[in-house]
């Protein structure tokens, strides 16, 4: 059994309550790679952000989570060479599918864990809920929970329809499980295709257009609940310059769209205190590959084209951080 703590990391609780009453989100990157760490560091260092670094069913299956966890004790201390006396970096579950998930997570340094029991009925959602947090809460480990479901496939979490959160279940899903915080749905959507065509308009451009979030839901809940942590999962915005990019040279993303920024600034500064973004980090490191080779058919060495892949991963985590979540000079 390791602690979190000995290892530096923080749980979410006061980060949470500092966020819902400063009406800001904190980022939560998901990582699997170590250039992806280091961005993810750097951009939270220089920006003065408290960080989430989550790691998911896929990442621990591509990764190990050994090597994941040690990897988030590095952040800790890669944080503090760069300057940062107090990090407040979180090491977070995405997506644990059972209890045993979730047990060996904390055993191991985990300082929070999400248990998705979204595909349950809502009395079975919360009986697994509660027993995670009961084991959880011994620990000081902070749980997140999963009420309504999010559309959309990323890494062996897939929906194919969403179920909207129901206002009216909230009270009673948060008192009986004790859950610091939940995840809720409320039209954003898991990958880089969150919505068809069809479900989209166009612009002027004949760019497609996503669908608005369903901001009355989460007034509704905000009301039942005032002040307590909601979670925003599939948040990427999809960035069209990174799809261009990818599709200019070679790849092949038609039609690719995510949750636009005006949309996450504004639930930002409401009762959400958590905004997950993956997809984003995807597109970057992959669009500034495939340019690199494209401009560089000759280079072969990795760390040639894995430096500018973590630098436009860096500049995506910082541009989140500062002109969508506002979670810079928190520290
Ligand atoms: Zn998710």
């Amino acid at each position: 059994m390791v602690s979190y703590k000995e290892l530096g990391l923080v749980n979410t609780k006061k980060m949470f309550a500092k966020a819902v009453k400063g009406g800001y989100a904190i980022p939560a990157f998901n990582f699997n790679t170590m250039e992806q760490m280091q961005a993810i560091v750097q951009a939270a260092v220089e920006t003065k952000s408290p960080v989430i670094m989550q790691v998911s069913k896929g990442a621990r299956k591509y990764a190990n989570p050994t090597i994941l966890r040690y990897m988030a004790q590095g952040a800790v201390e890669y944080a503090k060479e760069l300057g940062c006396k107090k990090p407040q970096i979180v090491l977070h579950l995405d997506h644990g599918d059972s209890y045993e998930t979730c047990k060996s997570c904390i055993d191991s340094g985990f300082s929070s864990v999400m248990i998705d029991g979204s595909h349950l009925d809502f009395k079975e959602n919360i009986k697994l809920t509660k027993k995670v947090v009961a084991y959880a809460h011994k620990h000081d480990v902070t749980v997140e929970a999963e009420l309504g479901v999010l559309a959309g496939v990323e890494d062996e979490v897939s929906a194919a329809e969403s179920h909207y959160t129901k206002p009216e279940e909230v009270i009673e899903f948060a008192t009986k499980t004790g859950c610091d915080s939940f995840a809720i749905s409320i039209g954003t959507s898991h990958g880089a295709y969150k919505f068809t065509p069809e479900q989209c308009t166009k612009d002027k451009n004949g760019k497609l257009v996503p669908p608005p979030l369903a901001f009355d839901i989460l007034k509704a809940i905000e009301k039942k609940l005032p002040g307590f942590p909601i979670v925003l999962h599939g948040s990427s915005s999809v960035p069209q310059d990174e799809v261009d990019t990818i599709n200019k040279f070679g790849g092949k993303l038609p039609d690719a769209v995510g949750i636009p920024e005006s949309q996450l600034r504004k639930a930002a500064k409401s009762a959400v205190c958590k905004i997950n973004i993956d997809s984003d980090s995807r597109l970057a490191m992959t669009a500034a590959i495939r340019k690199h080779f494209a401009e560089n058919p000759g280079h072969f060495d990795p760390r040639q084209y894995l430096t500018p892949a973590r630098e436009n991963m860096k500049k995506m985590y910082i541009h989140k951080i500062m002109k969508v979540l506002g979670s810079n000079d928190k520290l």
